[in-house]
């Protein structure tokens, strides 16, 4: 009698189908970021005005500059405000969606939208804050660039032409600024919320998942399919971050629930 094995066909990652709803959920988180890009970077332009606008011929007009880029600062808070409450908003709403499609999974109904929840509401106003902080950083750091360039060249004995030519770029280093912002909020919140809801319903962790194409990192293609506590973030490209919270990152959470949530 003839003995054979059969060799077990390998298991094909790439064959798995990419989740319409979570990919359609992606384009409604990436048009967020888009929008926040531009609001964030009109920001930028106006801060290269400012520059360009008061012209910086000598250290005095440096810092005329510093000061009116400080004044700048102080009037955006209101404009600032909007900004955040629109962007977190439209992610709330895509994570408001992403929750109807997991309770329904599991034969029940979440009825209540993000801001209607009391402790889901606390962590909303708090990611709010941290945006018009964020948003307003943008001129205050460019003040502090004016002030720092121009006393650093002192010390140093730099020509003045000189340190006003890096003075001159700061519109373009504040448009760097607002397009990392607007890339790494995004998704940062999406992330935060998902993790407030769950907690709430009493999640410790939850399911790390990709998009499943062939932009996804590696060092994220690893961690589909694994469990992660909230409270421990994993450390991947030397960056530490929940599913979906580092930049130009895709991936997202599927948060595990307790069976009787
Ligand atoms: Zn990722």
């Amino acid at each position: 009698m003839m003995s054979f094995t059969t060799k077990r066909a390998p298991v094909v990652d790439e064959a798995r189908e990419r989740d319409p709803v979570a990919t359609a959920e992606w384009d409604r988180a990436r048009r967020a970021e888009v929008q926040y890009s531009i609001q964030l970077r009109k920001i930028a332009r106006h801060v290269a005005d400012i520059i360009k606008g008061l012209g910086v011929d000598s250290p005095e007009a440096a810092e005329a500059v510093a000061e009116a880029l400080r004044r700048y600062e102080r009037l955006l808070h209101p404009w600032a405000k909007t900004a955040a409450r629109r962007m977190v908003t439209e992610v709330a709403a895509r994570n408001d969606k992403l929750w109807r499609k997991v309770s329904a999974e599991m034969g029940r109904s979440i009825k209540t939208t993000f801001a209607e929840e009391h402790g889901i509401g606390e962590r909303y106003r708090q990611l709010m804050a941290e945006q018009v902080n964020l948003i307003t950083s943008i001129p205050r750091e460019a003040a502090e660039r004016v002030h720092h360039l121009v006393t650093q060249g002192v010390v140093k004995g730099v020509r003045f032409t000189e340190i006003a030519k890096e003075i001159e770029r700061g519109g373009e280093v504040s448009k760097s600024r607002a397009t990392l912002i607007a890339r790494t909020e995004t998704g940062r919140v999406v992330t935060a919320l998902c993790q407030a809801r769950a907690e709430s319903l009493g999640s410790t962790g939850y399911t790390w998942r990709t998009m499943k194409d062939a932009q996804v990192r590696p060092s994220h293609k690893a961690m589909e399919g694994r469990f992660v506590a909230w409270d421990s973030p994993p450390t991947l490209d030397k960056l530490t971050g929940h599913a979906g919270s580092v930049p130009a990152c895709r991936c997202y959470c599927e948060p595990s629930l307790p069976k009787n949530f």
